[in-house]
């Protein structure tokens, strides 16, 4: 018994002092997409915010891309649990879970769940070569040719496969697109400004700028009410707007760690969270690019997991309707 009792305690001295210690290396946060994409600047534009709140520790982007993010997250998973190795992923955590019928992991119980960051509303673009230039005469062509174009995306169970599959099921089209994967939409958007593919959906955090530089067409805002306070993207029309009634999708962001890291090292983790997502010019980058930062009660652990619990429920109606799987 006393054996015991000394054991416990070595175990919970330990972890504390291994708590006061850390970060004892540099952090680096995975993401699982290709560099250049909108997963990849939210991470990267955390990472400057969080080193202050971490004692000026060194915090890195690891970009570890495939099979839609899956990649990077079972990467993550199976990561020693001592906070130096994180997941930045966006809404894929909850789609994931109703695309693929075999994964490597499981969304809600082989993470730590740190809190939230961001939601980013989507746009739906075309090439420049498109003969379109407004969201009606875009339907009406993919309509009318949509067995000859190609639908871009980030792997299957990724935003910009969601956004797809969803708003060809809403348009009901009777040829669908072809899909092409990539591994992040940065790679995607270089294709689609190249015009080797023809549509895509992608987070306004990667788009707002090619909008503005004229390099691609956009035509509609995924979210159910156009972007009225955004500077650029305002006068486009919502696709509920549009007509495809309900149509509503907003990709959120979060940060993980893998289960079983001491719940002292998460604490510093989450706070360190809550700072870097007050920092004024972390707010500004992100409300540039016409994402919102969380609210208060998402950043909690406990408010981040039930929001993605609901999500992964959503999402497998959403799926299931569509009659699509990953595997
Ligand atoms: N926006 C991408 C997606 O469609 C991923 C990325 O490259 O960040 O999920």
């Amino acid at each position: 018994m006393k054996k015991i009792v000394a054991l416990a305690l070595t175990a919970a001295v330990s972890a504390g002092a291994f708590a006061q210690d850390f970060p004892s290396k540099p952090i680096t946060l995975v993401v699982p997409f290709a560099a250049g994409g909108p997963t990849d600047l939210v991470a990267r534009h955390l990472a400057e915010a969080l080193r202050k709140p971490l004692g000026g520790a060194s915090v890195v982007v690891e970009n570890a891309a495939g099979a839609g993010g899956t990649i990077g997250a079972t990467k993550v998973a199976r990561a020693a649990p001592d906070g130096h190795t994180l997941l930045v992923w966006h809404i894929g955590m909850a789609a994931t879970a109703g695309l693929y019928r075999k994964l490597q992991f499981n969304a809600l119980e082989d993470f730590e769940y740190l809190g939230m960051i961001n939601d980013v509303p989507m746009t739906l673009l075309g090439s420049p070569k498109l003969p379109a230039n407004t969201y009606r005469d875009f339907e009406a062509y993919i309509r009318a040719n949509g067995g000859k174009l190609n639908l871009a995306h980030a792997g299957l169970g990724s935003a910009s496969h969601l956004c797809g599959l969803m708003w060809q099921s809403a348009v009901k089209l009777d040829k669908s697109m072809t899909t092409i994967a990539y591994r992040g939409t940065g790679p995607a958007m270089n294709d689609l400004i190249g015009g080797q593919v023809d549509v895509m959906c992608d987070q306004t955090t990667n788009t707002t700028a090619q909008i503005e530089g004229g390099r691609v067409k956009a035509f509609a805002v995924t979210t159910a009410k156009p972007l009225s306070n955004h500077k650029l993207l305002k006068d486009y029309p919502s696709l509920q707007e549009m007509g495809l009634k309900g149509f509503n999708l907003t990709i959120w962001h979060g940060m993980y760690a893998p289960k079983g890291t001491p719940a002292a090292v998460t604490k510093k983790l989450n706070d360190a969270l809550r700072v870097a997502l007050k920092d004024p010019e972390f707010v500004k980058r992100q409300e540039a690019l016409g994402a919102l930062v969380t609210t208060d009660n998402r950043v909690t652990p406990a408010g981040h997991k039930a929001f993605v619990a609901g999500e992964i429920t959503k999402l497998k109606a959403v799926i299931e309707a569509a009659g699509q799987f990953a595997d």
